[in-house]
Parts: C-alpha cells; structure tokens; sequence
C-alpha cells in the first residue's frame, strides 16, 4: 500500500479531518414501502407502482426486512438501538422524487454511537465512531440525454432501502479512509444485506474533508467529495484534496465549502456546486408511518442469526490459523476470498495454501478479471495440488504448470501430471549419475567453486535441473551435489 508520500509530511503542523457518510442500498426483495421488486437495474420503469411512483392517496407499509437488515448493522457495529425511532420528511423538488419529499429518519435513527474497528499501517487497530445509522428510501435516476435537450426519469430504484452510515470526523489519512470503507463494506457484505458493488452504486461514499493547524478543535472550511466508484480512486481524491487545502491554507487563502468531483484522466479534483448556504428541507416526522419499536426480545432473534464477521475472522486467523496480520486482512476484505481460503485450508490445513492462495490464486484471479466463484482451479482442486507438491508427486515448478494448466484450461491435477510428464525425478541413483556427469564435464567450475566461489553451486543446480527437464527433487538435488563438490 506504500504510495507516494502525503504532503502532510512536508507540512507536519497541519492534519486532516475527514468523516464520511456511506450509503448502503440493501439487498431485501421487495422496496421499502411497497412490495415493488427490489430490482434498480432492471428494465426502466418496469417495477413501479402507485405507492413509490407517489400518486396521491396511497400510504406507505414498512417492509419488516429492512428493520432487520438494520438492526443487523447496528449489532455489527456496536451501536446503542434506539428503542422507538421514526421516520421524516425531507423535502425536496427534482424529477427522481415524484411525492416531493424523501421518507428518511432526520431526529431519530434506527441507531447510534457505534464503531467500526480498522487496521493502521503500524499494525494497531482504531476505531472509527459512526455517528448515526439510520434508514431512508432511495429516490429515482434522472438520464440526461446527450444533444436532445431531453431527460428521462426511470422509478425503479425509487422505493429501494439504503442505510446511511455517519461517522465522527475521526479519520486522519487517505489510507484510514479507505480501510474504513472497505472494513464497513466487509461488514455489510458478511451480513448479506448489501452486494457492495460499487460500480453499481450499491455502496456509495460522500467524503468531507477539510484541514486545519494540530492542536486546534476548531474544524477547518470542508469540501465534499461525491460520486467516486472506486476505493483506489477515493483515496487518490482524498489525497490530492489534502495537498490542495493544505497549500491554500498555508498560504493564508481559504477554502471555499463545495461539492467536488474526482477526474481520474487529470488525477485532480473539479468543482461541482459550491455549499455555501444548507438547504431547507423543512422535516418534519411522516404521518403516514408508525414508530419502529425495537424490544430486546427482537434484538436477540437478530442476534441468533448474526455470521462471524470480518474483523472477528481477521482476529481467528491471527490466533487459530496462525496468519500475519497482513496475510489476514487481504482475505477478510472480501467474503468470497475468505470462503474460499476457508474450504482449502480446513482440508489441508499447510501454509503451502495460504501462500498459493494469497499470491497465485489472487494474482491469476485479479490480472485475468475473473470472480473467485467462476475459477477453475476450486479449492478442492489447489489442495490436489498443493498435496501433489507436499508428497514429493511434483516439484515448484511441476506444481506451477498444473496450476497454469488448470487455471486457464480447467482438468484435473492428477491427470495433468501423468499427460505433462511432470512426475518428479527423485530417485538417487538417477540423480547421482547425472550429478557425476556434470561435475566431470565442468572441471574448471568445480575447481573455481573449490576455491570459495560459492555460488557456484547455483550453477551446479541450475544444470540438474536441466537434465531432469525441471522435474527434479530441488532438496535431494542439493543433497546430492552438496556430498560431491563439498568432499
Ligand atoms: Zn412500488
């Protein structure tokens, strides 16, 4: 993760604020407030009713779903439940929100107070206090189309859950930004209630930044970053708007409160629209909705059915299976990297696997762009070869060509070895002889190696190597050559 260093070391006196709010659209399978499929890609308008289209008459229902996946969230978040919270009108005019206001909760959200655990560069952990959860309807998607002068308006995501998730300006660096954002995001993954595609816009972050001098409390002009799809890129924002208030701060300019966007070709941030009086939304609470009463009796239910999380995983790792702290983190990062690794370890509990899984699995899977769950080489089929490697079946490089083999062409390790030939060469008197070959054809190479060129004995290995097509014991090569040259 080292980048180039921040301007906050050129500039020791001043440190950054950031808090960030996070939405998260939920996964039930109905909206909100009708029982519209939950489906925001689907085909424009084609799941939309009267309720989340807002004709008028029509009342809203709550969907218990979406109380659950929130109590959930707020479990995994150690945060205080409010015991009966409410929903509010925001108002607001723009062509995505046909009722002309946003059913979310302004006074009272579903909870508080909690916090989410990150990991920091020195190894220590931080947590970061979140504010506020609380739930809100999404509204639609306006489409601007280019050169008509028309816009179309499609209502399917009108209607879908989202929990906003509010920290405390307690973050400090780029890179605490994004370890909060993708241990928050592994966490709504774990619970299954947010696919926390990005891309897609199931999880999006609006980050406030702002700086000031160390030591005072007063918190400094901020400016928000919006609508940026990538954590790479978030941090890379962050990082430029760090430089950016920090030189017009240092300076003795100000920093003008706005809205900014990411230009990922200039590697800079743009000005969206300047922030400098708040809006009016004139909330009030929603008569339509009862209250969301939340008894202990239901707390428990939820709690029954709350998975292992990530950062409860990432501390089992460390402590049953042993892992670096950075060996952990990469595979609790993302659930679909950790069922995997978890398969393949419990049937051959080696480090073999965690080390093949960490750099060949995740290597081959992120250059060629493929999800773990549509690999060819399953877990099943790297402990084969894993285990292929341990017995002696194969040697590194053998155990390298069935995993490419596999990787791109799928097939079984046993029957890759037989086809390849790739049965390792291990017997001694096989090996003692081409040893003995090698040493009376290279006198001068022996005598230098005798001298106390001791590298030498690469070269000794390298031509085994050769001679046996890579398929040689690497240790009984050694063995061997070491009880020639050395005598
Ligand atoms: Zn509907």
């Amino acid at each position: 993760m080292a980048q180039k260093k921040s301007i906050l070391t050129a500039y020791p006196d001043y440190e950054v604020v950031i808090g960030i709010e996070v939405h998260v659209q939920l996964t039930t399978k109905s909206k909100i407030f009708c029982s519209c499929k939950n489906t925001p890609e689907a085909e424009p308008n084609s799941n939309i009713c009267q309720i989340c289209t807002g004709q008028p008459g029509v009342l809203p229902v709550l969907n218990e779903q979406v109380i659950a996946y929130a109590v959930q969230a707020a479990l995994a978040t150690n945060s205080a439940i409010t015991p009966l919270s409410f929903f509010d009108r925001k108002h607001y005019f723009y062509p995505d929100l046909p009722k002309g206001y946003q059913i979310t909760q302004q006074y009272l959200p579903i909870c508080e107070h909690g916090h989410v655990p990150i990991r920091l560069e020195d190894g220590s952990t931080k947590n970061i206090r979140l504010r506020r959860i609380h739930i809100e309807e999404d509204a639609g998607k306006n489409t601007h189309v280019k050169g008509s002068g028309e816009s179309l308006v499609d209502l399917n995501r009108a209607g879908t859950p989202l929990l906003e998730v509010v920290t405390e300006p307690d973050i400090r660096s780029a890179d605490q930004a994004r370890a909060y954002l993708k241990m928050l995001r592994a966490i709504v993954q774990y619970l299954g209630i947010c696919t926390g595609n990005m891309q897609e816009g199931a999880f999006r972050a609006d980050t406030n930044i702002s700086v000031r001098k160390k030591g005072t409390s007063e918190l400094g002009t901020k400016c928000e970053l919006k609508n940026i799809n990538s954590f790479k890129y978030i941090a890379d924002a962050i990082e430029h708007e760090i430089e950016r208030q920090i030189l017009l701060v240092a300076s003795g300019k100000q920093v003008k409160q706005e809205t900014r966007l990411w230009d990922n070709k200039q590697k800079i941030t743009i000005p969206m629209r300047s922030k400098e009086e708040a809006a009016d939304y004139r909330y009030f609470r929603d008569p339509d909705l009862p209250g969301i009463q939340i008894t202990n009796d239901y707390i428990a239910t939820i709690k029954n059915r709350m998975p292992e999380l990530p950062y409860e995983k990432f501390d089992r790792y460390i402590s049953s299976f042993g892992l670096s702290a950075y060996e952990a983190d990469i595979i609790v990062e993302d659930l679909e990297r950790a069922k995997y690794f978890e398969k393949a370890y419990a049937l051959r509990p080696s480090k073999n696997i965690v080390n093949w899984f960490l750099r060949d699995v995740l290597g081959y899977t992120n250059e060629h762009n493929i999800f773990l769950k549509d690999f060819l080489i399953t877990p099943e089929k790297l402990v084969s070869i894993i285990t292929l490697l341990e017995n002696g079946t194969v040697n590194n490089s053998g155990a390298r060509i069935i995993f490419d083999t596999i990787a791109q062409n799928g097939g079984n390790p046993v029957t890759v070895v037989q086809e390849k030939g790739l049965q390792q060469v291990d017997s001694s008197d096989q090996l003692e002889e081409i040893a003995e070959r090698i040493v009376k054809a290279n006198p001068d190479v022996v005598a230098n190696y005798k001298a106390g060129k001791d590298k030498l004995f690469g070269f000794f290995v390298g031509q085994m190597m050769k001679e046996t097509g890579g398929k040689g014991n690497p240790h009984t090569i050694q063995t061997i050559l070491k009880k020639l040259l050395d005598s």
